[in-house]
């Protein structure tokens, strides 16, 4: 028997949402047929000015579920700065800007694409000409608003936080204070996440004026997709490479030019792992916060247009990125926390499509996937390895492994991320070498705390 949700998703449209035609024939355009859940239980009560909190699993059209609402109030009066839209990563940033931009076409919008990395007198020009919509990473648009008055958010209507649990649990609350002081009051807010946590639900009772609240019936179900194939591999630590280039070169073979995301903890595994692959002839492309921006975004157009087929990341592309056709993840590590996991396997099955994530996992991992599991209510299934082929090539790969490890010895990697470090100090007002002395003191006193307790750990136990 057909479930009341799909009976409802059959019988609607975009313009039984009540929107303009302009924007039903622009959905129409860019083959958005049918609403989501998620837009068809957000976009209404949006419409009538209410305060929004939506929470659905990835790939479901959230950012349609705010752009298309606040297009049509836009049209309706539209001036500069009327909307802000506040991104934990940059890369996130520019995707919310295209969906703004492709929907809001017809109407001439003007957009403004506020982050890090890009040239701060271009944007400072760009805002004091007032386009419609901002949409900012926090602590870019926070030194704006601290350096220039060219600009003033305090007219805009709408508020977004994108990916919102990450932005009010990360390190952007500095960040968010000068922005939040710098808006109007009488703003609509709306907050999109794929995850509820504690976070958002404090929120909802103390920052909002009664807010609308969307969520998918379930945790598990917000967790990852049906379509969504997870699997592991379980193998000693020192040869995950020679596992990972058999699982690429195996899965390349199988498929005609597939999409692959892998996930790396830092940003040196992320680049030691590119530089590897190409060694082993596998062109990859690799996106980190040590890369400038301008590679970083041009390494995601190349691996959304086909042109590499593998892209290694880390976590800073697990958020939000829409990826239209991504087949496999691979998670090289296992994230600490089952959330991330779920925003990572998110960059894959999206939108009603199938999709395939294979989890690296050492000895070191299993407490960690066990949480994962018990999150997502699904255990994760062997995914086969020919233990003998790998054997095969594990010492083309070390080699390749030992190299790349020099490679970035030689482009001093460490002394990159000191100096990256150094400069976010000076930009936050601090002194690098005091802050590192501080540091040291806290690592120092934390190191005997632990020593203490291990002592009187043992104590009791004798
Ligand atoms: P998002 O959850 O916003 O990252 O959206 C994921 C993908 O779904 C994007 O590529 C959108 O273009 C697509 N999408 C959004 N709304 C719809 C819809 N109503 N029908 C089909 N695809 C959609």
């Amino acid at each position: 028997m057909e479930s009341m949700e799909k009976k409802q998703e059959g019988l609607n449209n975009f313009s039984s949402l009540k929107l303009d035609k302009w924007l039903v024939n622009q959905c129409k355009n860019l083959g958005l047929n049918r609403p989501t859940p998620i837009q068809r239980n957000c976009i209404p009560p949006i419409l009538q000015g209410q305060d929004c909190i939506g929470c659905a699993k990835t790939g479901s059209g959230k950012t349609a579920a705010f752009v298309l609402p606040i297009l049509q109030k836009l049209s309706e009066d539209p001036y500069g700065i009327y909307c802000l839209v506040l991104s934990p990563t940059r890369e996130l940033a520019y995707q919310v800007a295209d969906q703004f931009r492709v929907l809001g076409k017809p109407v001439g919008l003007k957009d403004c694409v506020v982050v890090g990395g890009m040239d701060m007198i271009t944007q400072a020009t760009e805002l004091s000409k007032q386009p419609h919509v901002v949409v900012a990473t926090p602590g870019r648009l926070a030194d704006h608003l601290n350096s220039a008055s060219t600009f003033s958010l305090k007219k805009i209507k709408y508020l977004v936080l994108d990916e919102a649990d990450r932005l009010l649990e990360g390190n952007f609350g500095p960040d968010l204070e000068v922005i939040f002081d710098a808006l109007s009051k009488k703003r609509q807010t709306l907050l999109f996440s794929a995850t509820i946590t504690q976070t958002l639900e404090q929120l909802r009772t103390i920052a909002m004026k009664e807010p609308f609240f969307y969520s998918c019936s379930s945790e598990a179900e917000i967790a990852t997709v049906d379509t969504l194939d997870q699997r592991y591999v379980l193998m000693p630590k020192q040869v995950k490479d020679a596992y990972l280039l058999f699982i690429l070169q195996e899965y390349m073979a199988e498929h005609e030019d597939p999409s692959i995301l892998i996930f790396t903890s830092t940003c040196k595994s992320c680049h030691s792992v590119a530089i590897m692959l190409r060694k082993m002839n596998l062109p990859c492309a690799a996106l980190h916060s040590l890369v400038n921006q301008r590679t970083r975004l041009s390494s995601l157009a190349r691996f959304k247009s086909n042109q590499v087929n593998i892209l290694i990341a880390t976590d800073v592309a697990s958020r939000g990125l829409d990826i239209p056709a991504v087949q496999l993840i691979i998670n090289h590590n296992i994230p600490g926390s089952p959330t991330d996991y779920i925003h990572r396997v998110g960059r894959t099955a999206r939108a009603g499509r199938g999709g395939m994530a294979i989890s690296l996992v050492t000895q070191f991992d299993v407490q960690l996937v066990h949480a994962i599991e018990e999150r997502i209510k699904t255990k994760l299934v062997e995914y086969p390895v020919e233990e003998n082929e790998v054997m095969r090539i594990l010492n083309e790969v070390s080699v390749a492994k030992r190299e790349a490890e020099l490679k970035l010895e030689e482009i001093d990697f460490g002394e990159k991320r000191k100096i990256n470090r150094h400069k976010q100090l000076i930009r936050e007002g601090k002194d690098p070498e005091e802050e590192e002395a501080r540091k040291r003191k806290e690592w120092k006193e934390k190191k005997k705390m632990r020593k203490s307790k291990k002592g009187e750990a043992s104590m009791k136990t004798s």
